[in-house]
């Protein structure tokens, strides 16, 4: 079970790699066992989990040698807090999520939770515990209940329900004639960015995990959606380690740290009132989004 459970989590992160948003789980068992380049430990651990602190420690990365992605980064999210990242396309942003998720191995430095290095650890225990809500959702071609599920492939109805109604699904299913047991098929459903990224946001919740990732997971809604997925991440992150990549500033002012990286490196952190007094390129964007409005 756990040979199953475990490459679903890597979703969000082949999706680019398959022709259209729904696809078979053979398809994606394959894709994954050709896509995964990382190495384990032989001597690997499991990972221990207290207050769940994310931290990375000078850490420089690069896909092809000579063109680094991330250089030198460090910063920390404590246990329970949560954490923005904010910064240009291309910035490293999403890279920094696939690393902590053991997708590649490092060049230098070192990412630890808790204190463990995961080059350390065995990746199923890292991958348990963080639960991903990416910038691009995979559904399934099953149905909605099947496709939230896949969070947690033990969890009882009950608990799928549940994670349903808290990532406030409720009211579209209610609206669907045979329900959660609607097909996300191709003759059926079309579900819009905000619906898939609720059912993404329910598969996550099912997972239970210490560490929360939401990837730009706005960044495809109209600004009513947004806020309303917002607030549905805000009070399911409460408590969590919660690391938030945002595009619209507007909605991670609340974060206990906003890093700013540009090109793989940290330029600023500190809190929303701290970088706006700061006045340099969180500032500016700032400025600049607010001026959209
Ligand atoms: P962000 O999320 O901040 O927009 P990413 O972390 O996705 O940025 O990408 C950082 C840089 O790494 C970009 O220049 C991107 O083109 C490059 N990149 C991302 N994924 C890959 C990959 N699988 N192989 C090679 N380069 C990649
Ligand atoms: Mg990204």
């Amino acid at each position: 079970m756990m040979q199953v459970f475990m490459p679903l989590n890597f979703l969000g992160f082949v999706y680019r790699e398959i022709k259209g948003s729904l696809t078979n789980i053979e398809n994606m068992f394959s894709l994954l066992a050709q896509t995964s380049p990382v190495q384990q430990a032989e001597d690997a651990q499991l990972l221990s989990i207290e207050q769940a602190e994310v931290r990375f420690e000078n850490v420089c990365f690069s896909y092809k040698s000579g063109r680094e992605i991330l250089n030198n980064l460090s910063f920390v999210v404590p246990g329970g807090k949560k954490v923005a990242i904010v910064g240009p396309s291309g910035a490293g942003k999403s890279t920094i999520t696939k690393l902590l998720y053991c997708f590649y191995n490092l060049n230098q430095g070192r990412i630890l939770i808790d204190g463990q290095a995961t080059e350390s650890l065995t990746f199923d225990s890292v991958r348990q515990q963080i639960g991903i809500v990416p910038q691009d959702t995979v559904l399934f071609n099953t149905s909605i209940l099947e496709n939230v599920r896949y969070g947690n492939l033990n969890a009882s109805d009950e608990h799928v329900l549940q994670a349903i109604k808290d990532a406030q699904l409720a009211q579209f299913i209610a609206s669907l004639p045979e329900g959660v047991n609607t097909e996300v098929g191709e003759r059926g459903l079309k579900l819009s960015g905000g619906e898939k990224q609720r059912v993404a946001i329910a598969r996550t919740l099912l997972k239970n995990s210490a560490i929360f990732i939401f990837d730009e997971a706005t960044s495809s809604l109209d600004s009513h959606n947004e806020a309303a997925i917002m607030a549905t991440l805000q009070s399911v992150s409460k408590g969590r380690t919660t690391l938030v990549i945002a595009h619209r500033l507007s909605t991670i002012i609340d974060a206990d740290a906003i890093l700013f990286l540009d090109q793989g490196q940290l330029k600023e952190q500190g809190t929303h009132t701290q970088l706006l007094a700061q006045n340099g390129a969180y500032a500016a964007l700032w400025r600049a989004q607010s001026n959209q409005h």
